[in-house]
């Protein structure tokens, strides 16, 4: 079977002095304050609140008077993945430069936020093998023209010095939208959603890369179809964790007005 893993090299370079130039011709601006001439500019990079302390071990969640947490059935929930860690709550200006990257085509914007996951790989120092980005179902790709989740993967790869491998996890059904969706009915949706090459992850630790987690049913899904072909440890990491809410979770507003 075919074996292929782009390999981190001198790409970074490259790839900096593309957007650069870019950046000349059509000058971008800040999701945040609107800056022209920034992609995110430090005020508004420096305004995105970490998720440091008061978090839940395995899931990654904030833990506090006002989000409910339920631990005892944490664990039994993500029992595939060894930990999610989100660099972020969704909430602005994080949130703005996330739909932005997501739904407005903004695909410059990916290396900057790649930053943000370097910064918080170096929070939680792990012995990886590869970085994969959840793969997006096909109709999404074709829609958007792109996978957030693999243009802020290879960045990322890059920097960290790791090889990144998209064709190791691969979607095997259509999945409808988690939009709208409760906790119980994104990961029905999502189970058996992903199956993963043995071949080319078998005894191997791999950190799963998407830009925004909700209730993490698709990390664990894709955790699953992973350890189902032999991998070791897996980790999730993603830029933003939604914050539930009365109405269900803080990503899905912008999701409904933009698929
Ligand atoms: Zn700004
Ligand atoms: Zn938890």
């Amino acid at each position: 079977m075919a074996y292929r893993v782009d390999s981190p090299s001198l790409r970074i370079p490259l790839n900096q002095s593309i957007w650069k130039i870019l950046d000349l011709i059509f000058p971008p601006s800040c999701p945040g304050c609107g800056l022209i001439g920034e992609r995110f500019c430090f005020d508004c990079l420096r305004e995105i609140k970490t998720i440091d302390k008061d978090f839940c071990l395995k899931c990654g969640m904030v833990i506090d008077n006002y989000f409910y947490h339920e631990l005892t059935t944490c664990e039994a929930q993500f029992e595939h993945l060894l930990m999610i860690r989100s660099f972020s709550l969704y909430m602005p200006p994080i949130s703005m430069a996330i739909k932005k990257f997501k739904y407005h085509r903004d695909i410059g914007i990916a290396d900057i936020l790649a930053n943000l996951l370097v910064e918080l790989y170096n929070k939680n120092k792990m012995d990886i093998d590869m970085v994969i980005p959840v793969p997006l179902n096909p109709k999404r790709i074709k829609e958007r023209g792109y996978n957030q989740s693999y243009l802020l993967a290879f960045p990322f790869s890059m920097k960290i010095n790791k090889p990144i491998n998209k064709q190791a996890l691969r979607r095997s059904k259509e999945t409808r939208p988690q939009v709208g969706l409760n906790r119980h009915e994104r990961l029905l949706n999502v189970s058996e959603a992903f199956v993963a090459d043995p071949q080319q992850v078998k005894g191997k630790n791999i950190l799963l890369i998407d830009d925004v987690t909700t209730t993490g049913a698709t990390l664990e899904a894709c955790a699953s179809a992973l350890k189902l072909a032999g991998a070791n440890d897996i980790v999730g990491f993603t830029l933003a964790r939604a914050v539930p809410t009365k109405n269900g979770y803080s990503d899905d507003l912008i999701e409904t007005a933009s698929v």
